[in-house]
């Protein structure tokens, strides 16, 4: 094996600095009179690992000065029910952010709850509005995780221009907001992008080219060193659960890269966790604070 030793891509200090920058923009916008940002967040059911996502992003909202409550609903809960609580939210003054934590139980359609929020308050960027604006350069809320790999590259400098790039995913929420963000032509993107996803034939065929990777697929070990092309730029977005009877919690997370076969050909790498888990959260609460200021969509 070689003993190419990748730079690593540090979300937790990337994520820091947007955080300190939130913060102090919080502060700022108090000082000149206003009341605190507010993000509503809406938990419905018991899962595990949604409930550590919310109790995440809820203590960052306080670490940065935004104002955050979390309706906890049961799994029973009717989709109708939970449209009700969306409209008071969206009608609510007090309230600039609303979040739906997915996944939701499945009796309930995502996507028509997604529509229910209104666009102005979706600082997820899930809402087909915002969607929709994304995909033709007008000013919109972007999905985090997308949002929070753009800021990575560019703290790092590594421009995406004109390079070869490939999504592995093509979610609503990751890989395909991904994919627009890189392929347009403006400052951020311009680079020529590929999204393969489980129908793609053959999945190295078109990894061994990437300049820069970025692996979003829920498979832990999916890419390996062979697939990937020396001084790729790695991006792995999988945050999977290993159980692992070892660690404290009895799981540990993995991403969907095989670490050390990719690293060793890697130029710069972002590891799981640490990576672009911390980086979604962050951009969470720069878009609660766009959603206070109206400056996205002005009122
Ligand atoms: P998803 O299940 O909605 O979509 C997965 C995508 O991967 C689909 O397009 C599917 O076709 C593709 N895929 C699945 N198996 C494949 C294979 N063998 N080969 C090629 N493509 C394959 O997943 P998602 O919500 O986009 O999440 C993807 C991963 O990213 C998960 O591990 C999730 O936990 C993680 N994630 C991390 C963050 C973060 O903040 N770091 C945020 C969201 C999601």
């Amino acid at each position: 094996m070689s003993s190419n030793i990748p730079n690593i891509i540090d979300g937790q200090h990337v994520a820091s600095l947007i955080r300190e920058e939130v913060s102090q923009d919080a502060s700022d916008w108090l000082s000149l009179g206003n009341r605190a940002p507010k993000l509503q967040v809406i938990l419905v059911g018991g899962n595990q690992a949604s409930k550590v996502y919310v109790g995440a992003k809820t203590k960052a909202c306080e670490e940065v000065g935004i104002l955050s409550e979390t309706l906890m609903l049961p799994d029973t809960t009717s989709e109708k029910i939970l449209k009700d609580h969306i409209a008071r939210f969206n009608d609510d003054e007090e309230i600039d952010g609303i979040l739906v934590q997915l996944p939701l139980p499945s009796h309930i359609t995502p996507l028509a709850v997604i529509e229910s929020i209104d666009h102005r308050k979706d600082v997820d960027g899930f809402h087909p509005m915002n969607v929709g604006r994304l995909t033709i350069g007008q000013p919109c809320y972007r999905s985090c995780t997308p949002a929070g790999i753009m800021e990575l590259l560019k703290y790092y400098s590594l421009s995406p221009k004109s390079k070869d790039v490939v999504v592995v995913g093509a979610s609503n929420i990751v890989g395909s907001p991904a994919a627009i963000m890189l392929s347009r032509e403006n400052e951020e993107g311009k680079a020529t992008t590929t999204i393969c996803h489980k129908y793609t034939r053959d999945l190295t065929r078109h990894t061994i080219g990437a300049d820069i990777l970025i692996v979003a697929a829920g498979v832990p070990g999916l890419i390996t060193g062979p697939m990937v092309k020396e001084g790729a730029i790695i991006i792995d977005v999988g945050m999977n659960r290993i159980a692992d009877p070892t660690a404290q919690r009895g799981y540990r997370l993995v991403g969907d890269c095989d670490y050390d076969s990719v690293a060793a050909k890697a130029s710069w790498i972002t590891p799981v966790p640490g990576g672009v888990g911390p980086m979604t959260v962050a951009m969470l609460m720069k878009n609660t604070l766009l959603a206070a200021k109206k400056a996205v969509y002005p009122a």
